[in-house]
């Protein structure tokens, strides 16, 4: 049996290969920064400017000379108003100007009083104010370039975009963003057992909820999504599905059949149209699972889809794409970071069995900074899902007492 590592591993090395060998402009596309959110940058970017672009400042109040306001009770002429977005005047000695946050220094000041450390006051001869602080040098000033100085590298290629990525493109005035092409999926479901929600249960059926899971877990990664839907368990659909979803696109994920029961089709499937490693990962849940490709024509020319074949129990099939699809998917877009960091955390319970395998154990954060385990553990389980917040992370032939530390994945890090 493989170890998740090495069977990681291996699976890293296919896509970080893959994705070298693609590495052409042909799989970028440019996008406007606004429709960039999810995606991953294609080529890192530097700033062509200084961000703050000018000296600014931090406060309301008063832009000074230091010097003028070293009694700590010094009377001044106010002699100039700069709001945000304007720009004064240079500030003769023995003035101040009245300035408002974001707007910037005029030249001739040197910090910033803030207006509570101020009396205003308005005389026949104009404004007057009296600054009761004595400011140290360059105070309340926000300096050009503190944050980004120009020609800085602000984002490496491989970032996937979020929120903060996309709000500091746009600090340094990048209206579009050179993205790698959204990965093409396509899904099936094997299992003649499988009905859909809001058909009626025959006796023997059970729903498909791995549909729901699984294109739940893809939408969420961002990829083009193709659903073939439910295939029946012979070998002539499997394979026929097989070679339509391998034409158009990068990856085929199946659910169930990878075993290799008389009903299981996916291996000799895949065998047949492409190649196949079948895999007994040292992992539980999740013990087989299928790794190959699928020729896209008889033209080698074409390629091949990579394939995926996760085992039908729900909780399997959910932990395998956590812990194989999604760092393999990711990287085959170029990603560097693709495994999440796990957090030791108090285990505040007794798992007194070791298992063989590398266990992910569905638990939850309670209020003592501590974890509680699901009750039950079993593959079908997926209630452990929902009521959990993330996998512990439990090495081969380990048991855990109350108070020691464990390794803790957090849903919130593999979900997206
Ligand atoms: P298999 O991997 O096909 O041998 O299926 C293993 C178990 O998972 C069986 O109990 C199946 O009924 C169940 N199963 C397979 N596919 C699904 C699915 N799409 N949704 C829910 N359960 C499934
Ligand atoms: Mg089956």
């Amino acid at each position: 049996m493989l170890t998740v590592a090495a069977a990681r591993a291996f699976l890293l090395g296919a896509a970080g290969a893959h994705a070298a060998a693609h590495h052409t402009h042909a799989v970028h596309e440019i996008l406007p920064t606004l429709e960039a959110n999810g995606r991953v940058l294609a080529v890192s970017q530097a700033s062509q400017l200084d961000v703050p672009p000018m000296d600014n400042t931090q406060m309301d109040g008063y832009a000074v000379r230091a010097a003028d306001c070293a009694s700590g009770s010094a009377r001044l002429k106010v002699s100039q108003r700069i709001p945000a977005g304007h720009v004064g005047s240079a500030l003769l000695p023995g003035t101040v100007a009245r300035i408002f946050t974001g707007a910037m220094i005029p030249p001739g000041a040197d910090a910033v009083v803030m207006q509570e450390a101020c009396e205003a006051e308005k005389a026949a001869d104009g404004d007057y104010v009296t600054v009761r602080h004595a400011p140290a040098d360059g105070e309340w000033i926000r300096r050009a370039g503190e944050d980004i100085r120009t020609g800085a590298e602000i984002l490496v290629v491989g970032t996937r975009l979020r929120a903060q990525e996309l709000g500091l493109a746009a600090s340094v005035g990048l209206a579009s963003l050179p993205v790698v092409r959204k990965l093409r999926v396509a899904v099936f479901f094997t299992g003649d057992e499988l009905a859909m929600p809001g058909e009626p249960l025959k006796p023997g059926a059970i729903y498909n909820s791995n549909r729901f899971m699984l294109r739940g877990l893809l939408e969420n990664l961002g990829c083009t999504l193709t659903d073939f839907g439910i295939v029946p368990d012979t070998l002539e659909a499997t394979r026929d599905t097989l070679r339509r979803a391998a034409r158009e696109h990068d990856l085929i994920i199946t659910s169930g059949g990878v075993s290799v029961g008389e009903e299981d089709h996916i291996k000799p499937a895949v065998e047949a149209e492409g190649r196949l490693n079948m895999w007994q990962i040292a992992v539980k849940p999740g013990k087989p699972l299928a790794f190959g490709e699928v020729r896209r024509s008889i033209d080698p020319a074409d390629g091949h889809a990579f394939f995926m074949g996760l085992p039908g129990n729900p909780v399997s099939s959910f932990v395998t794409f956590l812990l194989f699809v999604r760092p393999f998917m990711l990287r085959l877009q170029g990603v560097r970071d693709v495994l999440p960091k796990s957090f030791a955390m108090r285990a505040d319970f007794a798992w007194p069995k070791a298992d063989r395998r590398n266990e992910f154990l569905r638990a939850r954060m309670n209020e003592q900074g501590g974890l509680d385990l699901f009750g039950n553990q079993s593959s079908g389980v997926l209630t452990s899902t929902v009521w959990g917040d993330g996998l512990i992370d439990n090495p081969a032939g380990q048991t855990i007492a109350p108070g020691d530390t464990v390794q803790f994945l957090p849903f919130s890090a593999l979900l997206g």
